[in-house]
């Protein structure tokens, strides 16, 4: 017997095991020195004396001969295999492929190619493969012959295939599974078990094909461990591991099992996380995010709850819902996410959140897109103010795209000085002095053009940069502020616009104090502006950072007032000095003047000085000036404009009429 294609192959010095076995003569042709010690063989001579057709199975014959089969389509096998020789119990993983060797007749025949790997790794893996079981069976699923490993994993007293096939797992499905293979779970000795299986179709030799009856050689491999690993994986893979929710990817693999059914997405986004994230620190942070997720799950309805990443989250109901039912459950969601918590033991929290909402099959039947439109109806409800939900209306994308846009230019904003700060004198209608200068930000981006501070300071505050935004104009009121007492007067005072989402992280007051000192400024040279939408939440949640504030000495104001809660009660407990009538109320002077008397009535009452915000029109000065209030900003007097642009000493330039030239020339 010749061995022509081992020439090659030096396999006589490899240290893995190497042996050729014929598999129609069931006899060893050649092994190398390492090979005859895995077979415990003194010799190659004895070992190829061997008979080892006599503790060979049918099945692992037939197994072998399905094996010859795809080395002639140049396929490889590999395979952990049991060995017995002279019965000791081994197993070794070999790849096995053909060769041609020359038989004693002088024939070319093929045999088989067996490399044993020891590979360290493979055997120090402590998940080694089983090794592969075979089993022989007709086409009754009647069991024929089968290998130790089989009965070992199965009982050997298995006469039926079908005893340990899943039960809605019928014969014909492993009859025509092929030698790709599959995974199944099979019925062993110690429960159910995942094995790979793979089946070749064999006949007995001597018969015509027509007449032969097909027998069944099924190959298997435990491979229990690793599909559990593969599952959880996969489950991994389409649930949120922070809360449990399902991810992006499950929400969209869910609902494409539902095309074309009725169904109603809320797009949820958290308003305030990311300054409770930010300074609570991260674990706070995902605490809060774990409850919110239990209180969307406990929402009445049938539904399923996906977390986008984030503070995003979205909650699908899956029915058809009229209008007035969709607005219903979402203000219920809402209240229930604006409930105080308590995380990182005895810190109380509270976030709201802003609710966009799309509708299949109304808005569209396809989730990718309802998912897009229910982004944009939320972004219109931030735009709107936040806690509230906004149904979508077609044409809202185009907004969020500028959103995405406004965001991405932010960060470089500051960095290339494109951000400016515009002053706007608050005047004593009386004598036209300037008493105050509210700092407004401006942004000319180059592309963009310029935004409105409306727009982009929603954005910040959502994407956790407002602080970086307003430490940016806090500074530079600090830079101008010699320059702007040099050129109105000394006791002129600054009013800087803070945000809620800067006001409540909790160094607010400790940064702002040691910016100031940089600049050597004081408390007394600034007037806080606060909308009442930013402090009623702070005052109802008992934060001090208010009484703080004024401690320090810095005044407040009230921003905006009459537009949001207007709740008067809350008024009382402000620790404010300045209430900034909005302009709604100006613009209607000429209907309604008891508002604003009231307004005013109420501010004395409580000590605080008002002032009326948007001034136009002289006549409205007029009306100001004889219900006594004084202190009034708006166009009339001067638009915002850069420091450069105010005329040097006094003010706007004090005109005949006894007020700032600046009115008459920037009307
Ligand atoms: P706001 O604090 O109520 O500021 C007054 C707004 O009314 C300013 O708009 C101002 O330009 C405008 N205004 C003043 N007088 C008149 C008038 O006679 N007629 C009319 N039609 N408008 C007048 P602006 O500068 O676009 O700012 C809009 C808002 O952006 C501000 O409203 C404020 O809430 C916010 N903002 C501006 N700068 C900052 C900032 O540095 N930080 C924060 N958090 N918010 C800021
Ligand atoms: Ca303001
Ligand atoms: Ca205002």
């Amino acid at each position: 017997m010749m061995l022509p294609h081992l020439n090659t192959l030096t396999a006589g010095q490899l240290r893995s095991p190497i042996w050729v076995y014929d598999v129609v003569g069931q006899k060893m042709v050649w092994a190398n020195h390492a090979a005859l010690s895995l077979w415990e063989a003194d010799s190659l001579e004895e070992l190829c004396q061997r008979d080892f057709s006599q503790d060979q199975s049918e099945a692992v014959q037939q197994t072998l001969h399905g094996y010859l089969e795809r080395f002639t389509q140049h396929e490889q096998v590999d395979v952990w295999w049991e060995i017995t020789p002279k019965g000791i119990k081994k197993r070794v993983f070999i790849r096995l492929s053909g060769v041609w060797i020359t038989a004693d007749d002088g024939n070319q025949c093929l045999a088989m190619l067996s490399e044993g790997q020891y590979s360290p790794e493979l055997l120090n893996a402590g998940d080694i493969p089983s090794a592969a079981m075979a089993v022989l069976f007709d086409r009754y699923g009647t069991l024929i012959s089968s290998n130790p490993p089989f009965q070992e994993q199965f009982g050997a007293d298995v006469i039926e295939l079908q005893s340990i096939l899943p039960q809605e797992t019928g014969l014909s499905y492993i009859q025509s599974m092929g030698s790709l293979g599959h995974d199944i779970e099979l019925n062993t000795q110690l429960g159910m078990r995942w094995h790979h299986a793979e089946v070749s179709i064999q006949h007995s030799a001597g018969q015509h094909n027509s007449e032969r009856a097909p027998y069944y050689v099924l190959t298997l491999i435990d491979i229990q461990e690793r599909k559990l690993r593969e599952i959880e994986t996969a489950n991994e893979a389409r649930s949120d591991l922070l809360t449990g929710l399902l991810n992006r990817r499950g929400l969209l693999q869910y609902m494409s099992s539902h095309k074309g059914d009725d169904y109603t997405l809320l797009y949820i986004d958290l308003d305030g996380f990311k300054p409770i994230n930010d300074s609570y620190g991260h674990n706070a942070g995902d605490e809060l995010l774990r409850h919110l997720a239990n209180v969307l799950m406990h929402q009445e309805g049938k539904k399923i709850c996906a977390r986008l990443g984030g503070d995003e989250f979205v909650v699908v109901f899956l029915e058809a819902l009229k209008e007035a039912e969709i607005q219903l459950r979402a203000d219920n969601l809402l209240h229930d996410l604006s409930r105080k918590v308590t995380v990182a033991n005895d810190c109380l929290v509270r976030v709201s959140g802003s609710v966009g909402v799309a509708s299949a099959p109304q808005d569209s039947t396809d989730i990718y897109e309802l998912i897009v439109q229910a982004d944009a109806a939320m972004y219109e409800a931030k735009k709107q103010g936040r806690n509230r939900a906004v149904l979508y209306q077609s044409g809202m994308e185009s907004n969020m795209l500028r959103r995405t846009q406004i965001l991405q230019f932010m960060d470089g904003a500051i960095a290339n000085h494109q951000f400016e700060l515009h002053y706007q004198p608050i005047i004593n209608g009386h004598n036209g002095q300037t008493v105050l200068m509210e700092a407004l930000i401006r942004w000319h981006h180059p592309t963009m053009g310029p935004l409105s501070p409306l727009e982009f300071i929603a954005v910040a505050e959502d994407s956790g940069k407002i602080a970086n935004l307003e430490s940016w104009v806090i500074r530079r009121v600090c830079q101008d502020l010699p320059v702007i007492r040099q050129n109105f007067s000394d006791d002129v005072r600054i009013t800087i616009n803070i945000s809620g989402a800067h006001l409540i992280q909790p160094d607010f007051v400790s940064k702002l104090m040691s910016l100031l000192a940089e600049y050597q400024c004081t408390p007394q040279d600034f007037v806080l502006e606060l909308t009442e939408s930013v402090l009623v939440p702070v005052i109802e949640d008992n934060n001090s950072c208010l009484d703080e504030l004024v401690e320090q000495g810095f005044q407040l104001a009230i921003d905006d007032f009459g537009t949001g809660y207007s709740s008067l009660a809350y008024i009382s407990q402000l620790p404010a000095q300045f209430v900034k009538i909005d302009k709604a109320f100006i613009d209607r002077l000429h209907q309604d003047q008891n508002t604003l008397l009231f307004i005013r009535d109420l501010c004395h009452k409580f000590n605080m000085q008002c002032i009326a915000e948007g001034v136009e029109q002289l006549d409205q000065t007029t009306i100001l000036n004889g219900a006594d209030i004084l202190l009034q900003q708006g166009y009339y007097y001067a638009r915002p404009q850069p420091l450069g642009s105010f005329e040097k000493d006094g003010a706007c330039g004090t005109s005949a009429d006894g007020f700032t030239t600046q009115s008459r020339l920037v009307p």
